[in-house]
């Protein structure tokens, strides 16, 4: 049903945002076609999620070499080397990004090499070089990573995630700007690996965006694994050397001090692509470089929608799936339902896990809004002390008299798996009740979720 225009639905770029919409509005019988100028899969499959997971599976390997130490095993490491690491994060990312190529050609849908800008409301052209229409378009342009001025990116000494997921040799010494997800995960990695890593948060604690008490769990485990953690600290300067840099910080009491590292990681945000797309022909208005849509991702223009990195949701890879599975569902006309902010899960991939979704206690306080609290430690669960990885807690935060789940934080192994359950719970509109009666199999990570179900009710058993 094109009409007089040569696709139902333009998508431009190919992320978990872009793909996604792109196969749902297929899947709604819609002519789609998608315009990538990279690798099919955007940041996620080829420079983010993919392959920082594949790191991170390889370090956990690596960081077992203790555990058959214990055993009396003799490891010789001589023999380690990290391009074989780096080759097989390569590996897991193109086998995913050819596995997006697959399903567009399984779906039927158009794929364009090049830069898509769009020229009217209805027209987006392609390296300049070529013009296609579409009655609607989907932006799902991603972001990028943010620089500190003066600390720019070169991909030598000053590395950004992409420059640092490209590393082929480990340097000994790192310093990491920014305690977010993606600098935790990589603190996490290199010193699995042996590194010495020194990571540096400018607010008070890492983890900012998480509940206090994970981000104090997780800290200590950092501290006690060997971690340099600075907190209320920030980069000041940096001078570089040919294979070496020397950063000036400065602490919380105004104290400066420099450490000299063969690299520096920075990782202190991203910025949406949205500047010379198209978006000032159409005097489509951005905030701080994100744009602003309705409920099904519409913006000012009703037939063009924007999803994934370049709205200010949060910048996650399945929150970008979900507003484009909602974009495609509202271009098609079919049923669907604006994203449920409040029902987001979160997963920092390091060990412990953290994950979460809701709210956090501090959130709570500063809106007046009354909680109580339940958690339960890891250590009272079987299989987590079976399996020696029994630091950690979960707890959930519920209405007083009604039990309704406000939030929920995870701090241990597999923490973004267990989540699940009480993310199904509460998107079901189930209590912890409902957990708490439910038999789960015994041993298993899942029995700490009905712990603190039961804690919540005032009955855990193993504690
Ligand atoms: P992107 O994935 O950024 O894709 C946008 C695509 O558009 C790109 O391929 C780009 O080339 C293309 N493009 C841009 N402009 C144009 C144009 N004009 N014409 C044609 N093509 C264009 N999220 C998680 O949920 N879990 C994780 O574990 C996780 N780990 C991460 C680790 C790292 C190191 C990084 C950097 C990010 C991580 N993220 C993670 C975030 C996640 O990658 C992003 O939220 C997600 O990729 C956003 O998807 P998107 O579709 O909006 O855009």
């Amino acid at each position: 049903m094109a009409n007089s225009y040569d696709y139902d639905v333009a998508v431009i770029g190919s992320g978990p945002g872009g793909y996604v919409a792109a196969i749902r509005a297929s899947q709604l019988k819609l002519k789609v076609a998608i315009i990538e100028k990279e690798k099919m899969g955007g940041v996620c499959l080829n420079i983010g999620c993919i392959p920082s997971k594949a790191l991170v599976q390889q370090a956990e390997t690596f960081r077992s070499i203790t555990a058959l130490q214990n055993m009396g095993v003799t490891c010789d490491t001589s023999g380690f080397d990290y391009s074989k690491v780096y080759a097989a994060s390569r590996k897991a990312a193109d086998s995913l990004s050819r596995g997006v190529a697959y399903l567009m050609k399984k779906n039927g849908i158009t794929v364009f090499s090049g830069t898509g800008v769009i020229e009217n409301d209805h027209e987006i052209s392609i390296d300049n070089s070529k013009k296609i229409s579409a009655r609607s378009i989907i932006i799902a342009t991603g972001s990028r990573p943010k620089e500190i001025p003066g600390f720019e990116f070169d991909e030598h000494i000053v590395l950004s995630s992409t420059g640092a997921l490209m590393l082929q040799q480990l340097p000994k010494k790192l310093v990491i700007l920014g305690g977010g997800a993606i600098g935790v995960e990589f603190a996490h990695i290199m010193n699995a690996f042996g590194v010495e890593v020194h990571l540096v948060e400018m607010m008070d604690r890492i983890l900012p965006l998480e509940d206090n008490e994970s981000s104090l769990f997780l800290n200590k485990s950092f501290q006690k694994r060997g971690i340099s953690v600075y907190t209320s600290t920030k980069a000041v300067s940096l001078v570089k050397k040919d294979t070496s840099a020397e950063i000036t910080l400065e602490g919380p009491e105004n104290n400066r001090f420099t450490i000299t590292a063969d690299k520096i990681l920075s990782v202190v945000g991203r910025v949406p692509n949205t500047a010379n797309i198209g978006l000032e022909k159409l005097n489509i208005k951005t905030e701080k470089g994100f744009i602003i849509t309705g409920d099904y991702g519409q913006t000012e223009i009703s037939h063009i929608y924007a999803i994934g990195d370049i709205v200010p949701t949060p910048l996650l890879a399945h929150v970008a799936s979900k507003e484009g599975e909602i974009a495609a569902e509202h271009i098609a006309g079919v049923e669907t339902s604006k994203i449920d902010l409040t029902a987001i899960p979160s997963g920092v991939y390091c060990e412990p896990q953290v994950a979460s979704f809701g709210f956090t206690e501090s959130n709570l306080k500063q809106n007046n809004i009354p909680y109580e609290v339940a958690s339960f430690p890891y250590k009272g669960a079987g299989k987590a002390v079976a399996i020696n990885k029994s630091e950690g807690f979960i707890k959930v935060i519920f209405t007083p008299q009604t039990h309704e789940i406000l939030g929920v934080h995870i701090a241990g192994t597999e923490a973004t798996e267990v989540i699940h359950e009480l993310l199904l719970a509460k998107k079901s509109e189930l209590v912890p009740e409902d957990i708490a009666t439910m038999i789960h199999a015994h041993p298993t990570l899942s029995e700490v979720v009905m712990e603190v179900a039961r804690a919540v009710e005032g009955w855990a058993i193993h504690v």
